[in-house]
């Protein structure tokens, strides 16, 4: 009897080893899941449509978990904006799909907090038309769309320095048509732009330009030739950039119109908003450049695995 006693012993070991260990690999899987807040619900673009796309192509990965949380509509009744309380402090970074009411002084409060506590935000598109007036805001998107009167505009002259143009001064804010644009990658040190190639096609979207603000501490990592026979200034734009905020970054990235999902779709985009993610929410990215990555005169499209 005495070796059946030992073994059911070892047995119940062994059951508890698998046990503790597994509950580990659980948690520390837990831990390496990277959590992001969408936020959308109002936006002058179809977010019913560019949401559900946004949150299938970040939780693809497997790395990355992605929340939605949709405001009230346009013109809710004030009792459903005070039962509205994203909860910032619980992601690691928060991704920005919205363009219309301000929020309550309460949700902005937490927001700005979040932020100076080390948070991470994705501004998309027309994310940085929003809020007009929210001074934390326009600080810590730095150039947004906005007259010119608001405030200093960056372009890259053709020697790829940086040029200021006053407020007031030079270029409206604006876009021309849609089209295949290149992107011109700026600082292949970040983590989001290592490795890409110097110059890549993005597919047909809106070329933001004349972007205003207080364009302080604005780091570009990624700009586009803004084409006048498109409708487009002759500048090279700041399409994607970041800037610091108290411990946190606000990265924003105005690709993204959504008429048709194309811009989205484009396979460059894709991996700008992972390695986003995934930048502001660790420091890291993880996301490789795929073999299909866009080159320079050919476009590349991928629709993310549900
Ligand atoms: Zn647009």
């Amino acid at each position: 009897m005495a070796p059946m006693k030992h073994i059911k012993q070892t047995k119940g070991w062994l059951l508890g080893l698998v046990m503790a260990t597994s509950l580990l690999i659980s948690a520390a899987a837990d831990e390496a899941q990277i959590k992001v807040l969408v936020i959308s619900g109002q936006n002058n673009h179809n977010w019913t449509k560019s949401t559900p796309f946004l949150e299938k192509l970040l939780n693809s990965t497997g790395r990355i978990q992605a929340t939605v949380c949709n405001s009230p509509s346009n013109n809710a009744p004030k009792a459903e904006w005070d039962a509205w309380q994203p909860k910032f402090g619980d992601f690691g970074c928060v991704l920005l799909n919205y363009n219309g009411e301000s929020w309550p002084e309460r949700v902005q409060k937490d927001f700005v907090e979040y932020v100076r506590n080390g948070g991470g935000v994705v501004v998309l598109h027309a994310s940085n038309n929003s809020f007009t007036g929210w001074k934390e805001y326009e600080q810590m998107v730095g150039l947004l769309w906005r007259g010119k009167e608001f405030g200093d505009s960056l372009y890259f002259d053709k020697d790829g320095n940086i040029v200021r143009e006053k407020a007031g001064e030079g270029r409206n804010m604006g876009h021309g048509g849609q089209y295949d644009w290149v992107m011109t990658t700026r600082d292949p040190s970040n983590p989001i732009t290592q490795g890409m190639p110097l110059h890549w096609m993005h597919a047909k979207d809106e070329l933001y330009h004349g972007q205003r603000g207080p364009a302080a501490d604005v780091h570009i990592l990624l700009s586009a030739y803004s084409d006048p026979t498109k409708g487009g200034t002759g500048h090279d734009e700041p399409i994607v950039w970041w800037v610091p905020y108290g411990k946190g970054k606000v990265l924003t990235n105005v690709m993204g119109h959504v008429g048709e999902l194309t811009p989205l779709e484009c396979v460059g985009f894709q991996v700008v908003l992972l390695r986003s993610v995934e930048w502001l929410s660790t420091g890291e990215c993880h996301t490789p450049l795929p073999e299909n990555f866009p080159s320079e005169s050919e476009v590349r499209l991928n629709t993310p695995k549900s």
